[in-house]
């Protein structure tokens, strides 16, 4: 077999590992110095703006190592956040080795932690790379140290570099050659190759990712995906150095490109086996699962006439993210829209955003709800992802909501509140192990607690030092309450929450009064009501408004006055009508955020 080497980085947010890819693709003549501009695998500009890296690409690269014979290093990239964790496992399962980025002047963080399991678990060498070095504030010493006590990876070798710099690059690659081990597969076997990743292109249509483990393919060949037995014949296949390149064929060892008559994303799923029609692989790839959405919102135009707009919009981004799930929904306070399911918060946030800007949609989101599973007294299970459509109570024999397994590192003087926030979000201590300064806290956690506000309650508790990754464990039985929202007597079905009996009178009463203060006085007394069934558990009144408020500017300053209309009309734009009372966007994500 040629001399492969296939590896990923691994590393915390911001800890170099765009940066460091971006110097080894340099380094190894992929890009011209001047095709360099931006992080290059970052590829969404979206993306570059937040720093992270959401789809996983790839980069097939040509170095001749100092023994003078030429490898091929395939750089796969992972994704960096809690929310992409399976795209991570699948990216990590088709690599031999990791480099594992660590920021000498931060050490060792939870992600680090998390992907780095992850690599142990999937048999992947890991070299532990110090990186930031030219840093003043680096101390390497102290992150091996950390590496060693926290991961349990021997960090003796730990290669030290500086990825802006370029010094010590080398080095790594070097590590790379010697010490990842090269692809095993046999190219004679019967075709198995793992997809990495798949995207929608404009010009080609799906484009999948793969690692071929097993056999080969080439143009023409009839493929067949695993997971649903669909077949496709093969337009062409190639790599990227990071720009496309077609080949004849991909064999055992190699990751690159499969472009076939494919249309819709979902089709070609992350983590599924593709094999030839012709001469099957008995059995696919271990590891295959089916993402399932794990935080659900509704998204509502502000204008109603641009419901098919939105829907167009949804669409079109559906193309390119196969995670990304929606369905019509009609709510009485918002009117007509979509229900959508995310990975995760972050998911959610992109692509919130990437709707308002790319597709210049103003937007009313719900608050974020997790999946409930609900036992109904006639022995059936419903799966509940909008809390105004769970069942009356009385027709209930339990709520199940999910739990979540939450690791989190923080420096020893942030233990304290950290402990009290986690014990605050119902969480039960697993276990607390002191790591030099460094802390780790795993706990048990309800998933609807994290969605809530926990990760940033968690970050400006420990002043932004702690850090969190999480993973779904199980569905737990508890006692939850539908919180409704009444605002001048008529439920806004959008602002209801599901909460733990215990805290629903106090979450009402915050929230009724959190409402009092976000919707404008209108020329009536409004009640704001906050209810469980029938039963009232907090109510404010927002007094009605008296002056105009421009009278304040009468006879004042024309421009200041113009300043306010403006800023009443850009406000008007957020706002909804619900019966006679205007409730504006932050009302609906107010639910969200407790104190
Ligand atoms: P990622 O989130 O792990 O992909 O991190 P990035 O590669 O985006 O780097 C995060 C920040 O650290 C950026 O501002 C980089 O310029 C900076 N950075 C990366 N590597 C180094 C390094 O070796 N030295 C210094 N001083 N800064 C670095
Ligand atoms: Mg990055």
């Amino acid at each position: 077999m040629r001399q492969i080497r296939n590896f990923s980085i691994i590393a915390h947010i911001d800890h170099g590992k765009s940066t460091l890819a971006d110097r080894i693709i340099q380094r190894c003549g992929g890009l011209a110095e001047r095709e360099m501009d931006k992080q290059v695998l970052d590829s969404m500009a979206l993306e570059r703006e937040r720093g992270i890296t959401i789809k996983a690409q790839t980069a097939s690269l040509l170095y001749t190592a100092r023994d003078g014979q030429e490898y091929q290093l395939n750089l796969i990239d992972t994704p960096g956040h809690v929310d992409f964790s399976y795209e991570v496992s699948r990216s990590l399962s088709a690599c031999e080795g990791a480099l594992l980025v660590v920021d000498a002047s931060q050490g060792v963080e939870a992600q680090t932690v998390a992907n780095c399991y992850t690599a142990i678990e999937q048999d992947v060498e890991v070299v532990p790379v110090l990186n930031k070095i030219d840093l003043p504030a680096a101390n390497p010493e102290q992150a091996r140290a950390e590496i060693e006590d926290v991961i349990g990876v021997d960090a003796t070798d730990a290669v030290m570099c500086s990825a802006k710099t370029g010094l010590g690059v080398e080095d790594v690659l070097e590590a790379v050659v010697a010490r990842v081990p090269p692809p095993k597969g046999d190219p004679e076997a019967p075709l198995k190759a793992l997809i990495i990743d798949s995207w929608f292109d404009s010009y080609v249509g799906v484009v999948i990712l793969v690692r071929v483990v097993d056999g080969c393919i080439k143009a023409k060949d009839r493929m067949r995906l695993m997971a649903t037995g669909a077949e496709y014949p093969v337009d062409q296949v190639g790599v990227f150095t990071p720009k496309s390149l077609v080949r004849d064929q991909l064999s055992a060892g190699d990751v690159g490109f499969i472009i076939s008559g494919i249309k819709v994303l979902a089709d070609a799923k992350v983590g599924d086996t593709v094999t030839l029609a012709t001469r099957p692989a008995p059995k696919p790839l271990p590891g295959f699962k089916e993402i399932k959405s794990q935080v659900f919102a509704g998204l509502y135009p502000v204008e109603s006439n641009e419901y098919d707009q939105l829907r167009e919009s949804l669409e079109k981004l559906q193309l390119n993210d196969a995670a990304l799930r929606f369905e019509p929904e009609v709510s009485e306070a918002l009117g007509f829209g979509f229900r959508c399911g995310f990975l995760g918060l972050l998911h959610m946030d992109v692509v919130q955003e990437r709707l308002e800007r790319e597709f210049d949609i103003d937007l009313i989101t719900t608050a974020p709800t997790v999946v409930y599973e609900v036992l109904l007294k006639d022995g059936a299970t419903v799966r509940v992802e909008n809390p105004a459509k769970l069942p009356d109570l009385s027709k209930i024999d339990e709520i199940r909501e999910p739990i979540i397994r939450a690791t989190i590192y923080v420096p020893q003087e942030y233990v304290g509140v950290v402990i009290t926030l986690c014990t605050q979000k119902r969480g039960t201590q697993v276990d607390m192990r002191y790591h030099g300064r460094q802390v780790q806290l795993i706990y048990d956690m309800p998933m609807n607690e994290v969605v809530m506000d926990f990760f940033d309650r968690l970050k400006s508790a420990s002043r932004g030092y702690a850090s969190l990754d999480y993973e779904f464990k199980e569905y737990q039985s508890a006692d939850l309450v539908k919180l409704d929202m009444l605002v001048n007597g008529e439920k806004v079905d959008a602002l209801s929450v599901i909460v733990h009996r215990a805290s629903a009178q106090y979450r009402g009463r915050e929230l009724a009064s959190k409402l009092r203060g976000i919707i404008p006085r209108q020329m009536f007394d409004v009640a704001v009501q906050a209810a469980i069934g029938s039963h009232i558990v907090a109510r404010e009144t927002i007094k009605a408004l008296r002056k105009n408020v421009l009278a304040k500017c009468y006879g004042g300053d024309i421009t200041r006055k113009r300043k306010l209309l403006e800023k009443q009309k850009e406000g008007k734009r957020r706002m909804k009508q619900v019966g006679a009372v205007e409730i504006p966007q932050e009302a609906f994500l107010a639910v969200l955020r407790t104190d």
